[in-house]
């Protein structure tokens, strides 16, 4: 996967992208991590990237000439370097966007080639959200100053799920969200920390016995604290009885 980042800070990057399982990722060249300052695309003598918007107001407006010349560049070099038609997805990362989930991180993890837009000051150019981008992603509710965080979160959630990054001990299948539910807890020496024991269970050796409880945990868990995960999902036999039991105990 090629990643390409536009930014007006290509700075932010140098630690997150060369550290720790991103680094290793882009070591091992499973992932090309590259970013690009759009403002060495301006046409402009004083490099100039924002303006004032058009009808009055507070803030300035990204303008839309370096980002479609940035993205239309790397995009055309993507392609004569693949040597077959690939279209990237362009992503402005905006507080007005879809909520980025584990889903969205799924299913950008099998293109070939992302770019995506960090904005700065109050806002984009409307064009470059009508005729560049292919998607718009938020991180949450809130507004950050810059869309550099937003995109290093996003990039780090898609980077993970490639085959070869993460290693046996670090696999993705279980984790929150992709199986549908929080995951189970987990528990390492000692057996007994202060007066604290590990589940008898988890010392048993019996794999089926803790493959069980791990799933009820796992139930348990985002019954209680993201019941909303669990809309529209089809429960077994078993997890009925189990939901039963938990509400029981819960009412007490
Ligand atoms: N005036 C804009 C609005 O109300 O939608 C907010 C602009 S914000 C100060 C500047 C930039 O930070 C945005 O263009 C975007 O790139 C980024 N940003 C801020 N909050 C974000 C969020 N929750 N998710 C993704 N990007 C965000």
């Amino acid at each position: 996967m090629r990643i390409d980042v536009l930014t007006l800070f290509p700075e932010m990057f140098e630690g997150v992208f060369s550290s720790s399982i991103l680094g290793k990722a882009r070591d091992k060249g499973i992932v090309s991590l590259n970013t690009v300052n759009f403002r060495d695309y301006s046409n402009n003598k004083h490099n100039t990237v924002d303006d004032y918007p058009y009808g009055g107001g507070g803030g300035m407006v990204l303008k839309p000439e370096p980002i479609f010349a940035a993205v239309e560049e790397l995009s055309a070099h993507y392609v004569a370097e693949q040597a077959e038609s690939v279209k990237p997805r362009v992503i402005l990362m905006c507080p007005q966007g879809a909520t980025f989930t584990q889903r969205i991180a799924e299913e950008l993890s099998s293109e070939q080639h992302l770019v995506f837009i960090c904005g700065h000051y109050e806002g984009y150019d409307e064009r470059i959200r009508q005729y560049l981008v292919t998607d718009e992603l938020s991180i949450g509710d809130y507004v950050l100053t810059g869309g550099e965080l937003p995109a290093m979160v996003v990039i780090d959630s898609v980077a993970r799920l490639l085959p070869g990054v993460l290693g046996n001990e670090l696999s993705a299948v279980t984790d929150s969200f992709s199986t549908g539910l929080l995951e189970y807890p987990h528990y390492t020496r000692p057996v007994k920390f202060r007066e604290w024991e590990v589940p008898e269970i988890l010392l048993s050796g019996h794999h089926a016995n803790v493959k069980r409880w791990r799933m009820q945990q796992s139930l348990f868990r985002t019954l209680d604290r993201r019941p909303d995960l669990l809309q529209g999902r089809a429960f077994t036999k078993e997890e009925k009885l189990w939901i039963e039991e938990w509400k029981k105990q819960n009412e007490e």
